[in-house]
């Protein structure tokens, strides 16, 4: 049995649900883990969310540094996803060499590989030559703010030359990712009884030839590809408009989400979307309106630079098969953590993102085996030389 395999049951049996997001438990596990095996160990947690603790745990100092990363929480169990778990999602559960419970692909089996490695280090004849840092995270199911992005903005996540970010792909080498720039787009109207609608200005009947451009919109994005990472999108995600079926409707909103490309100009995606909205034909009187924008950044590295070509070359060695590199469709903590990494980062790990957020959420414990040994390999050489 592999040492992921023997940590990840614990780490399943303490829930960490976000929302809330309350990480507590779990941090204070994980921190004695890593305490007792002599790494220097840091609990941290911002006061707007004192619940949301993270960690950030050292071993050696100096370069090169390496810096391993996981989450600590968990998307919460809707109320539909709840009854069709075949087993208590917080009872590690063993059936044909799986391992099911909540977090157990997303992000459990990933950290428990990765304190696998932790402790692997801390039992070397010889000293490390060079840093290996062990950043346990908050709040990735929402985004990260108060997770890796508050801890990489507030300087308690130390520079390194190479990190590995723990989600799901297939233990294939993923160097890129989407960005997200989400934005509302409002129309106005006004209002008249419905028995006269001419009177009067129908912001859905508006907003209807804005949600056709966007639509067109999006085909026309397909026309952009990455190699990695395919196309730009996008998707309308909410509408809302009208008060009551008499009445012309007066207002209508719809909230989309734009998929970036890696080095796509994000002012520049912003501009053209105002762009195709401002050029839709309204009808006299009906006013439109883009904002409220919010981006979440794209992933990038050079797969070029040594330490990915390393890592490259152990996970081919270990899998006997092509590792990519590849590209991985969510988002995730990468994204805030470009600034920590001299000289690249990944994005790795054992099973899909199709298995992680729905009921009967399971590791491949063969697979959770290899991801440790890579893992391991890859620290090994970087940092027992
Ligand atoms: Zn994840």
């Amino acid at each position: 049995m592999s040492l992921a395999e023997q940590l990840a049951p614990d780490l399943i049996r303490i829930p960490s649900p976000n929302p809330p997001g309350d990480t507590q438990a779990i941090a204070t596990h994980v921190s004695q883990l890593l305490h007792g095996w002599g790494f220097h160990v840091v609990e941290y947690y911002p006061p707007i969310k004192p619940r949301a603790r993270s960690i950030v745990a050292t071993l050696g100092r100096g370069e090169p540094g390496l810096l391993y990363h996981a989450h600590l929480d968990t998307v919460p169990i809707g109320v539909q996803e709840a009854n069709r778990w075949s087993s208590d999602p917080y009872t590690p559960t063993w059936r044909d060499g799986r391992l099911y419970g909540k977090g157990s692909v997303d992000d459990k089996g990933p950290l428990a590989a990765m304190l696998a490695v932790a402790q692997h280090l801390t039992t070397q004849p010889q000293p490390l030559a060079g840093m290996f840092v062990l950043v346990a995270a908050a709040e990735e199911e929402t985004g990260g703010q108060w997770g890796t992005r508050w801890l990489a903005d507030q300087g308690y996540i130390p520079p390194v030359d190479f990190v590995v970010v723990g989600e799901q792909t297939a233990n294939r080498v993923a160097t890129a990712h989407k960005g997200i720039l989400r934005a509302t787009v409002q129309v106005y109207g006004r209002s008249v009884h419905a028995t006269n609608p001419d009177r009067g200005v129908n912001a859905i009947n508006a907003m209807a030839r804005v949600i056709l451009a966007l639509e067109d919109y999006h085909r026309r994005l397909q026309g952009r590809v990455h190699a990695l990472v395919g196309s730009p999108t996008c998707n309308i995600g909410i509408i809302q408009g009208g008060a009551a079926t008499n009445v012309v409707a007066d207002a209508c909103e719809v909230r989309l989400d734009r998929r970036l490309l890696p080095g796509e100009d994000v002012a520049a995606a912003q501009r053209e979307l105002s762009e195709v909205v401002a050029a839709v034909p309204l009808p006299t009187g009906a006013r439109v309106e883009v904002g409220d924008f919010s981006v979440s950044n794209a992933f990038e590295t050079n797969a070029d630079t040594p330490f990915t070509q390393r890592f490259l070359a152990v996970t081919r060695e270990v899998l006997g098969d092509d590792p990519g590199p590849v590209g991985y469709l969510p988002g995730s903590d990468a994204k805030h953590l470009t600034a920590i990494a001299r000289q690249g980062m990944i994005v790795f790990g054992p099973g899909s993102y199709e298995v992680a957020h729905a009921a009967d959420e399971y590791v491949d414990l063969a697979e959770l085996a290899q991801t440790e040994a890579i893992l391991w390999r890859f620290a090994e050489q970087t940092l027992l030389r």
